[in-house]
């Protein structure tokens, strides 16, 4: 091992065991956002020796002001942000691995990503793909460190399936959409991303390192402006809970159907295909190209048609812009992408 985790192994609840062990840990992040952003750079700067990150996103300007991997180049390329993060990553420690996925995270997949890892991280916007996360983690015993974060308002908890309250067990129904206040409809500010992913990424440290007796075993909330902090102790597991003790993984055997998704921070619905598909981008470029100025990079292809931007991933899946009406969304994906 190098100096470069000397000042960590100094850093005696960590020592030269516990950087052994962040080494050899194994961490997805789901979401690489704000909150993901925070935390890739975090994790990978202490040494943790895989990296997944999972992101169905681009990089574009709005996201500069708070992401703090990404760059004005990155926009101007609408990198995923998962390659964009992964590619700033191996600058940052070329010692650790990465893998990069662009992708909605979604009851066909999600699996996947949990089950072959020690530990994940919440950096998502939304409390659908939580509850994925929480039924996916509960099933396969993983712990996942829960986070959000919007305006200057934050909150956070540790879920170690059997032993704490999971998700559910709090949160026993998803809010309505619409009812919670969303980037969108808020914004948020820097501050509060860089504390929520500071106390997620330290509960990771602790759970990979072995120091499980340190967590802070609460559910955390803060608002910076409002200098208001508050840490409820939680108890034990909820007896009744559909998830943990019922082990009713409902969100999981969703139907395979066409779903949509209004996204965070811009006026913009996802749309995906109901089955896993892949699209040759260069062929469809061809396909639309009279229809206007065509984008292409290895990874999307854009194009702006009838005032809304379409951006369609290699996967079939697609970032309509310019409305967050899903049933005109949903006719436009049909009319030009087809499924
Ligand atoms: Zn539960």
């Amino acid at each position: 091992m190098n100096d470069r985790y000397s000042r960590q192994i100094l850093f005696k609840e960590i020592g030269r065991e516990g950087q052994e062990k962040l080494l050899n840990s194994r961490i997805t992040l789901i979401g690489c956002g704000a909150l993901g952003a925070a935390h890739a750079e975090i994790l990978a700067r202490a040494g943790v020796g895989f990296l997944r990150i999972v992101d169905r996103d681009f990089v574009e300007y709005t996201n500069l002001q708070r992401q703090t991997l990404f760059s004005e180049q990155d926009a101007i390329e609408r990198l995923p942000k998962s390659i964009a993060a992964k590619k700033r990553l191996a600058e940052i420690n070329s010692e650790i691995e990465t893998e990069a996925i662009v992708a909605d995270v979604n009851h066909s997949n999600i699996e996947n990503y949990v089950k072959d890892v020690d530990l994940i991280l919440d950096g998502t916007d939304n409390f659908q793909i939580r509850y994925l996360i929480n039924d996916a983690c509960v099933k396969h015993e993983k712990i996942w460190i829960y986070g959000a974060a919007v305006s200057s308002y934050g909150a956070t908890m540790t879920i170690i399936p059997n032993e704490t309250p999971c998700l559910r067990c709090i949160f026993e129904e998803i809010p309505n959409a619409g009812s919670a206040p969303t980037c969108d409809t808020a914004g948020v500010i820097q501050p509060i991303i860089s504390s929520i992913s500071a106390i997620q990424t330290t509960e990771a440290l602790k759970i990979l390192s072995g120091k499980t007796e340190k967590l802070h075993k609460s559910l955390i909330q803060i608002d910076l402006w409002q200098n208001d902090w508050r840490k409820i102790k939680l108890g034990k597991p909820n007896p009744e809970c559909e998830t943990c003790a019922k082990r009713d993984f409902k969100f999981l055997e969703a139907e395979n159907t066409e779903f949509s998704a209004v996204l965070c921070g811009r006026n913009a619905v996802q749309i995906s295909p109901p089955k896993l598909s892949q699209i040759d981008l260069s062929s469809f470029a061809e396909k639309l190209k009279n229809y206007g100025e065509i984008k292409l990079n290895e990874y999307l292809l854009r194009i702006t048609i009838e005032d809304l931007e379409l951006t369609v991933f290699n996967d079939a899946r697609a970032i309509i812009r310019g409305t967050d009406d899903i049933s005109a969304a949903r006719s436009f994906y049909a009319k030009y992408v087809g499924v």
